[in-house]
């Protein structure tokens, strides 16, 4: 039997990857050094009840239908959408509330009501330009190869007329600004730089296109949590025979004659026909490559957010919660500043908040319903942890805030809680950045690395640390992007179903 490709991590990119291998007619093995799958989209049984300890929002369905398809199957065969109304409930310092609905007509008759004619029409408008920004863009920078200067060049007439028509020559915090002049909204629209883990005041204005892939395309919930997806990728991953090997640490990588021959586990060498990398670009570059090729990969220089994320086991009101709920602080700018600029845990974070029944239709506890709750937080020092005191005061802090706000009762503990150490721990080399590197200029996109490692031939990247970035959908379309290229260069025996 001929070696198989080795992918190494069974997170969304991994087993996105060993989807697509598999179905293209490879032997595959996955090598995952946690006990389950998901990575980053995790769970965890608090008395008796499964939560999501990961995302709670799922954009851009459409790419998993597509990874489904290649398989025979499709999205809506494997998991349930939910689309819970409203999506979101924003609450301000002022005291304003918003509700952002699940169409953009209902949005803007929202906010309409509740901040007047013309921010609503401001946003009409802004969403137009995050509509055309994203037109533009999604082909060429999302859906297609990483970027280059040369896809620039062939975006457009010339490079600058390129980056104008995505709106890439100013920061994301100028262009709303720019178009909207109530300042609810500007927070609102300020937030999704946050979806990428980057800072608002110096990310490109292109990344405002996240807005209309929320508020526009629509974000969904999934039915059973955000892991019935992973589970649905690793059920369609063994029905295509692919072997799933857990609590299998990978230790090194084997490059030998030019190309990588094996995987190094505690238990011994896995020849290998071709690797996909899931884990962490930096921990590939600074521990799994042999020193001589670790040239060939670097880790980012600016990680993006990290988090304190917890969940509670919270009575349930007498009027049942919205699905997510943001609540604002007094200067939310600060937060950026904070978290970029001092290199500490924002002093007066944004809470956000997912009630996971509403939202995923999953029952919590007889008496009790999981609220999962999360505060960005820079990711951790080069140099090693964080003090812990920082997180703890964090952590309190958004204790407070939800009791403030009425959203949780004294009562009401906290049954299980990660801070940003804990989380760089779990996934080696990150740093604990959720998404990677931060897109915090111009040209960051173009600094991503690509899903074939050029310099080192039979090597891929599939995970959020590389093309296209992190999130969900972006990190399954990394799966697929490095499982094409492997495809191709093992060469045909394709059987797409
Ligand atoms: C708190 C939180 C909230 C989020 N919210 C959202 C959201 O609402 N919407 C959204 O779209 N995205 C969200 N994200 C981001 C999203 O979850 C991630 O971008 C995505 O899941 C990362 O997938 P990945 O392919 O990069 O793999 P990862 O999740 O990073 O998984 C990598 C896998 O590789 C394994 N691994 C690492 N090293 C080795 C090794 N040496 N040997 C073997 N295995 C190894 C790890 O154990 C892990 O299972 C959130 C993330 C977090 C943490």
């Amino acid at each position: 039997m001929s070696d198989a490709v080795v992918v190494i991590g069974a997170g969304i990119g991994g087993l996105s990857a060993a989807v697509n291998l598999a179905a293209g007619g490879q032997r595959v093995v996955v090598l995952e050094a946690a006990a389950g799958p998901g990575g980053k989209a995790g769970v965890e049984v608090v008395d008796g009840v499964e939560v999501d300890t990961g995302p709670s929002v799922l954009t851009l369905p459409d790419v998993f239908d597509r990874i489904f398809r290649r398989a025979g199957t499709s999205l809506t065969e494997q998991v349930g959408l939910r689309q819970p109304t409203p999506a979101f409930r924003y609450h301000y310092p002022d005291g304003v509330v918003l509700d952002v609905e699940r169409t953009p007509e209902d949005t803007l008759a929202s906010v309409k009501a509740a901040l007047g004619a013309d921010p609503a029409r401001e946003l009409a408008g802004f969403l137009d330009h995050a509509r055309r920004i994203w037109d533009a863009g999604a082909p060429n920078f999302v859906y297609g190869p990483a970027p280059s200067m040369g896809s620039l060049l062939r975006m457009g007439v010339t490079r600058f007329s390129a980056l104008r028509q995505i709106d890439g020559l100013r920061s994301m915090w100028s262009a709303i600004t720019k178009q909207v002049r109530s300042s609810h909204l500007q927070w609102l629209l300020a937030r999704y730089a946050t979806y990428n883990g980057s800072d608002v005041t110096s990310a490109p204005a292109t990344l405002s296109c996240i807005a209309w892939v929320e508020l526009g395309l629509g974000g969904f919930g999934v039915e059973g949590g955000i892991h019935a997806l992973v589970r649905a990728l690793e059920r369609v991953a063994l029905g295509l025979g692919v072997e799933l090997r857990y609590d299998t640490p990978v230790t090194g990588l084997r490059v030998e004659r030019g190309a990588v021959r094996a995987i190094e586990t505690a238990s011994g060498a896995v020849p290998a026909r071709a690797v996909v990398c899931n884990a962490d670009v930096a921990q590939l570059a600074q521990d799994l490559l042999p020193p001589m090729h670790r040239r060939a990969l670097s880790a980012p220089s600016t990680p993006s957010m990290s988090g304190y994320t917890a969940v509670y086991r919270a009575r349930r009101p007498a009027v049942p919660r919205p699905a997510h709920a943001v609540l604002f602080p007094t200067d939310y700018l600060e937060e950026f500043t904070d978290i970029f600029r001092r290199d500490r845990a924002p002093r007066d974070p944004t809470v956000y908040l997912c009630a996971q029944e509403p939202c995923h239709g999953r029952p919590g506890w007889p008496d009790a319903e999981p609220l999962f709750v999360m505060a960005n937080a820079p990711a951790e020092p080069a140099t090693g942890p964080r003090p812990r005191e920082e997180h703890e005061v964090l952590a309190e802090t958004v204790r407070r805030r939800l009791l403030q706000a009425d959203l949780l009762e004294e009562a009401d503990p906290r049954v299980w809680s990660r801070t940003p150490t804990e989380l760089a721990a779990r996934f080696p080399g990150s740093r604990g950045a959720i998404y990677g590197a931060a897109s915090n200029s111009t040209f960051a996109a173009f600094g991503r690395p690509p899903n074939r490692v050029g310099a080192v031939p039979g090597l891929y990247l599939a995970s959020g640390s590389a093309h296209p970035g992190g999130g969900l959908p972006l990190c399954a379309l990394s799966g697929l992007a490095a499982a094409d290229a492997c495809l191709e260069d093992l060469g045909p025996a394709r059987r797409w179903a």
